[in-house]
């Protein structure tokens, strides 16, 4: 089986991938991995990318999954930043249980907000 070449991936991505708010062809300079996995045994590769847009400074995730010769590319308009989201790609998601803790928390708080959050 076949290894998937990501730097090569990258580049032809780099080539087709167009900015979903302006149109402006994303720059790979702007473009980083933040994560990859690959299955050699079912051939297929599943990379996760964020990009900023050079044009219009908007950010994007793109979450691309290739299976053998087909490629499935989903992108969705984001506020993290590229350093965000590898701070974020091994967290859980948030439970309905840390929003009632967190509620709990605020209510319960004598202070301001931002002495709240500093708190954590
Ligand atoms: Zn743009």
């Amino acid at each position: 089986m076949k290894n998937y070449d990501i730097k090569k991936i990258m580049e032809w991505l780099g080539y087709i991938l167009k900015c979903p708010i302006c149109g402006y062809k994303y720059n790979l300079s702007n473009t980083k991995i933040i994560d990859s996995q690959q299955d050699e045994i079912f051939n297929e590769a599943k990379i996760l990318m964020h990009s900023d847009c050079a044009k219009c400074k908007s950010s994007v995730m793109f979450n691309v999954e290739i299976r053998g010769p087909e490629v499935f590319s989903v992108g969705m308009v984001t506020d993290l930043t590229g350093t965000d989201s590898n701070r974020f790609k091994d967290k859980r998601p948030i439970s309905t249980n840390d929003v009632l803790n967190i509620h709990k928390e605020i209510r319960n708080f004598k202070g301001s907000l931002v002495e709240l959050l500093a708190k954590k």
